[in-house]
């Protein structure tokens, strides 16, 4: 165990998660998503498992998903208990997004007979249904049970936190626990059964400059292009418990600026083509949130949200701000500082 590793693990000592039923479901909303490149009506579903498998053991660095955890077993019963609340709500929406904060895919989170269950009834009416899953858990015994569930034409698309493609970094920043081969095997089984491959990259892990997160998160989409069908952005914000939030309330960290996010936006899409590109931006605006000023972070995040939905990158044309200077100096000056830790000592 690496001290990274250790001090995520020790962050979560004396931990007390929130009293919550583990019958309860986390959320359940409607909101825009893009459905064979119209946008439509999605329904999103997060569940109350017993948790991130890795967040269990230590966790990532920026992820505070397990506040919303269990930390101990939720029965079939209870997560088909969750479920029955989520279909009082769901109004047939041709695409749904699932979510556990963890893996859909791990059968201590998510048992078959269940897993079967939901994708079943919600394959009844979707077009499109969404997970998200650690690569370990992407198996060929559970795709092919997931396969028996759809009929053809319609879509199972799984996402995948890869974060970056720079192993380094997913050790020593981020303490992701798999390594970028990791990522390339489950694309490949998850290609196999002619499933969707969603990869989720980050925009600024902790101990990195402004600067080298851009670059890491462009070159990230440089190597992905032909392995991934969708790439979805992910700003780092500061989330409780974790170790982002440790630098944070030291001023070690500050999240990445809508400008650093609008840059790799840019870039990506260059880079992908016709794939989409798409960035949910949590909290942002805030000062845990990704955020430039209070006079243009409405614009921004505008911007961004009619961008991940349209793919037109000229939303991005007539942005500006004054604040735009800081940023600038910020990439300058961190650089001529003491740069990053990842860069002293890699
Ligand atoms: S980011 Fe994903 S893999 Fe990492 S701790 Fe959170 S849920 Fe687990
Ligand atoms: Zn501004």
């Amino acid at each position: 165990m690496n001290d990274l590793t250790l001090f995520c693990k020790q962050l979560k000592q004396g931990f007390k998660p929130k009293k919550a039923k583990p019958d309860e479901l986390v959320r359940c909303w409607s909101e825009k998503d893009v459905l064979n490149q119209n946008v439509v009506d999605t329904f999103v579903i997060i569940f109350r498992t017993k948790g991130c498998s890795w967040a269990l053991k230590s966790g990532c660095t920026m992820c505070g998903y397990f506040n919303d955890s269990m930390w101990s077993k939720v029965s079939s019963n209870d997560l088909l208990k969750q479920f029955e609340t989520a279909i009082k709500k769901y109004n047939g929406q041709r695409f749904v997004k699932i979510f556990t904060s963890g893996s859909f895919l791990d059968e201590k989170e998510i048992p078959s007979n269940v897993r079967k269950k939901i994708l079943k009834t919600l394959f009844e009416k979707a077009e499109k249904i969404s997970v998200e899953s650690r690569p370990e858990y992407v198996k060929n015994d559970v795709l092919s049970e997931i396969k028996e569930t759809i009929v053809n034409s319609k879509v199972f698309e799984i996402g995948v936190g890869l974060e970056t493609a720079d192993d380094y970094i997913r050790i020593h920043n981020i303490n992701k626990g798999f390594t970028f081969n990791d990522y390339k095997r489950s694309a490949e089984t998850i290609k196999k059964f002619d499933f969707k491959l969603k990869t989720y990259v980050l925009v600024k892990p902790p101990f990195l400059t402004e600067k080298e997160s851009i670059k890491d998160a462009i070159k990230t989409v440089e190597k992905i292009k032909n392995i991934t069908d969708v790439v979805s952005l992910n700003p780092v914000n500061v989330q409780r418990n974790t170790v982002v939030e440790f630098l944070w309330q030291r001023n070690s960290y500050r999240p990445p600026w809508l400008y650093s996010v609008v840059e790799v936006l840019k870039e990506s899409k260059k880079i992908v083509g016709d794939k989409q590109v798409k960035c949910d931006i949590v909290g942002g605006g805030s000062v845990r949130g990704s955020h430039n000023c209070k006079n243009c972070d409405s614009f921004f995040l505008k911007a961004i949200s009619n961008f991940s939905l349209y793919q037109d990158a000229s939303v991005f044309d007539d942005l500006s701000c004054e604040c735009r200077e800081k940023w600038l100096d910020q990439l300058e000056l961190e650089e001529l500082g003491f740069g990053s830790l990842a860069n002293m000592y890699r």
